[in-house]
């Protein structure tokens, strides 16, 4: 389908169809800036060009289901054509628009405290289908989106691939036109794709999920470290700040009695020690299926005070969502349990 290719793909369709190759910038206006929904509007292309476009590449788009609305966030259900079902959030910022996309059907990472990794990945979303949510949920505000983070349903790094073309497709300035610097890619640390990410020549955002400071009890709450060792996934994260210069955004949730003590704040700031980075404290979203609980307030301001004393930059995530089940960890398809 058409959302799936970048501007260099469609281009090399439009050549390899003895056509001209700026075919894919007019192409691309129509869909991304005038968002239309059906070739026979594409006015300024002939005819048979549209027809055979309508074969080859149809204009397919994730179908909106239902939304939740509460004061500065939706939640999007959309249904694919295998009727799946995956989650996308909207979140109004003072900056922007933000969304939250889903990358995967499902997630094999299995956190233990994450509900979306509950259901097994059942398959990896297509660029346009990642695509399509920011499209869909554009159309439903009538607004434009400034910010997209990655951190839906599904391990973005376990679909590489598509994940990119999406951020190719969203950031090309005949499409959404969405800056790299506002889009975040959030990973639970798969270290052969970070290197990849490391030469991308794109200025997107990294952010771990990091949630432990020690490699014991990482393995014990996040089945990845058993596979990629807090240690080399720190080496590598090193590396990338090195070979980037950008900054890296750590994500730690905060779960009772389980990460949340003064030593395990400590060992975080000693282990984060000459990175440039930034720590993002996620209050935990209790959820109706997992047993963790989220550190009170007290808790979860003293871990922040000893990051910051240790100059760690460090800010507690700002809340959103949790009423309709939309915060971090909350997304599934409540629709597949039944
Ligand atoms: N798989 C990727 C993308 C998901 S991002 C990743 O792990 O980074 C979603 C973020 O929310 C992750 O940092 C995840 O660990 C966190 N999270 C999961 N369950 C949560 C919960 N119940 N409360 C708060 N954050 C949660």
């Amino acid at each position: 389908m058409i959302y799936d290719l970048t501007r260099e793909e469609l281009e090399k369709y439009f050549l390899d169809n003895n056509d001209k190759k700026f075919r894919a910038e007019q192409v691309f206006k129509w869909l991304y800036q005038k968002k239309i929904k059906k070739y026979e509007e594409m006015t300024d292309i002939k005819k048979e060009t549209l027809e055979k476009l309508n074969n080859d590449l149809p204009i397919e788009r994730v179908k909106l289901v239902n939304v939740e609305r509460d004061k500065d966030v939706n939640k999007y259900l959309f249904k694919l054509k295998d009727n799946e079902h995956i989650e996308a959030v909207l979140m109004r910022h003072d900056y922007g628009n933000s969304i939250c996309v889903s990358s995967q059907i499902g997630c094999n990472m299995g956190c233990k405290f994450c509900e979306s990794g509950r259901r097994k990945k059942i398959r990896n979303l297509t660029s346009g289908e990642i695509v399509t949510q920011v499209l869909e949920v554009e159309e439903d505000i009538k607004e434009r989106i400034t910010h997209v983070v990655v951190m839906g349903i599904g391990e973005p790094f376990d679909n590489y691939d598509e994940v990119i073309r999406f951020c190719k497709i969203i950031n090309d300035p005949k499409g959404l036109a969405i800056g790299s610097r506002h889009i975040t890619i959030s990973t639970c640390g798969i270290i052969p794709k970070i290197r990849e990410f490391s030469d991308l020549d794109m200025q997107i955002n990294l952010a771990i999920s990091l949630h432990a400071p020690n490699t014991e009890l990482r393995s014990k709450i996040m089945p990845i470290n058993k596979a990629y060792p807090l240690n080399d996934l720190m080496k590598e994260i090193k590396k990338y700040v090195e070979k980037t210069n950008r900054r890296v955004t750590f994500e730690y949730i905060l779960l009772k009695n389980v990460n949340d003590t003064e030593i395990h704040a400590k060992e975080l700031a000693k282990l984060l020690r000459g990175i440039n980075c930034y720590v993002n404290l996620i209050p935990y979203n209790e959820t109706e299926n997992i047993e963790y609980e989220r550190s009170n307030m007290f808790q979860i301001m003293k871990f922040y005070d000893i990051l910051k004393k240790e100059n760690i930059n460090v800010t507690i995530r700002k809340e959103f969502g949790s009423k309709i089940s939309a915060a971090c960890g909350q997304l599934r398809s409540k629709k597949e349990e039944k």
